[in-house]
């Protein structure tokens, strides 16, 4: 709408009509242009584990292979690479499952009580090599309607993120409770934090703070990403306070 006392109604309403046009193709780009660069991101890192596997069997075929000791530590890269690749293949399609199949499917009221205590005790045993502590603060009967699955995956994006950015022996703390009609649930860590330059853009697909150390952690760089749309799907939103060197807190709002 347009803000202006200069001009008859009648006006208003024909530029106000122009102006809403040509949003709509300045958003038809953008969204071309989100695909595009989407496309080409994702053909760079699905590129990236691909040439570094080729490279490993070249090397290996070409004398490396004779040598047990090198050819076993070869193999291991090649498998982490695959590794990888899998872990990206996996989060674009389901990116583009959530992305495509807007209405979801399988909706029924869930209790998120045993969920979170679920996630928790799946990723016990990668707290448990960083001796970071669990801890989950559940408050009163929190339920919401979705899909089970899909709210499982956005627990264990955030829980797993809080773990690989937290330091040795901190502490990770999922609170969930009830207010004002809507499901709260906090995912805070002691970590490493995140920069203020970077807040706004870690929901962005393939956006790492530090590349090195979100690809030493297995990261694709689509976790958020994820997390964002499963957010979205369910009308919630989704909030960051952050500070570098003493840790980070997501809170996700979703109506009850
Ligand atoms: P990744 O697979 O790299 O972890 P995500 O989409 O899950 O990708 O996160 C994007 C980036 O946001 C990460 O690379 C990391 O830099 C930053 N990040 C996410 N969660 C945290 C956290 N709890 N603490 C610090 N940094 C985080």
């Amino acid at each position: 709408p347009i803000k202006s006392t200069h001009i008859s109604d009648q006006d208003k309403y024909a530029i106000s009509g122009g102006i809403i046009f040509i949003q709509d193709i300045t958003n038809v780009k953008k969204l071309e242009q989100i695909r595009t660069e989407f496309v080409s991101n994702v053909t760079h890192e699905l590129k990236t584990p691909l040439t570094s596997i080729r490279g490993f069997v070249e090397t290996l075929r070409s004398g490396a292979i004779n040598d047990p000791d090198v050819s076993e530590k070869f193999l291991e890269i090649i498998d982490i690479e695959a590794e990888r690749l899998y872990m990206l293949i996996n989060d674009i399609l389901q990116l583009s499952e959530i992305e495509t199949n807007q209405k979801d499917t399988n909706l029924a009221r869930h209790n998120l009580r045993p969920i979170i205590a679920e996630v928790l005790s799946i990723l016990e045993g990668v707290a448990e090599k960083k001796s970071i502590r669990l801890i989950a603060d559940i408050y009163g009967n929190v339920s919401i309607i979705a899909n089970r699955d899909r709210i499982k995956q956005m627990l264990i994006n955030l829980i797993d993120n809080a773990i690989k950015y937290n330091v040795e022996s901190g502490t990770v703390t999922v609170k969930c409770f009830k207010a004002e009609g809507k499901v709260v649930i906090s995912v805070k860590d002691t970590g490493i934090g995140i920069a203020q330059e970077h807040l706004s853009r870690i929901f962005e697909r393939f956006y790492r703070v530090d590349k090195g150390r979100s690809r030493n952690m297995g990261g694709t760089g689509l976790g958020l990403s994820i997390v964002k749309h499963i957010v979205n799907l369910y009308s919630g939103d989704i909030r960051v306070n952050s500070e570098p060197g003493k840790g980070t807190e997501f809170v996700i709002q979703i109506p009850v």
